[in-house]
């Protein structure tokens, strides 16, 4: 049996502010509110980027894409998880599956889903299969539920190739 595998988790959490623009898993989704940040405020990407990256322990997202540097102000986050990616099969590995879950209050995600695994598989150069998304509520509890911010867990898999 082929063994050489690697997993990898990933975190990330943005305030929410009125007015701003709201992408999550690289989806531009229609609000009132959205992310706090330097880059395009992607949760769902920061977290699925930080799991690629831990799970060849390569560091974090803010290693290699620094949130203090003018080149990743206001940037696309899917060019970061592209990147990330491009690191990835350096190494020999490739993504077997990416499974991520979104915690926000409003709006409801379940429209975009679908969009979403399309938008970010396109950006790794995998199938829509791989990766999966779920999203929930904060049950009006935290500062998710009182639509103060989003967070984002991701989980990956990798395989040498
Ligand atoms: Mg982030």
């Amino acid at each position: 049996m082929n063994c050489d595998f690697r997993i990898g988790n990933g975190y990330d959490v943005h305030r929410l502010a009125e007015g701003l623009t709201l992408t999550l898993g690289g989806v531009r989704i229609p609000h009132t509110k959205g992310c706090v940040a330097h880059s395009d405020g992607d949760v769902v990407i920061h977290a699925l980027c930080d799991a690629l990256l831990g799970a060849l322990a390569l560091g974090d997202i803010g290693r290699h894409f620094p949130d203090t540097s003018e080149e990743f102000r206001g940037i696309d986050s899917k060019i970061l998880l592209s990147r990330t990616c491009a690191m990835v099969r350096e190494r020999g590995y490739s993504l077997v599956n990416a499974d991520m879950t979104l915690l926000l209050q409003a709006p409801k995600i379940a429209p975009y889903v679908d969009e979403m695994r399309d938008a970010l598989a396109q950006a790794m150069g995998v199938s829509a299969e791989a990766v999966s998304i779920k999203a929930t509520t904060g049950e009006r509890l935290g500062f998710v539920g009182r639509e103060e911010g989003v967070e984002a867990y991701a989980t990956v898999l990798l395989c040498k190739d």
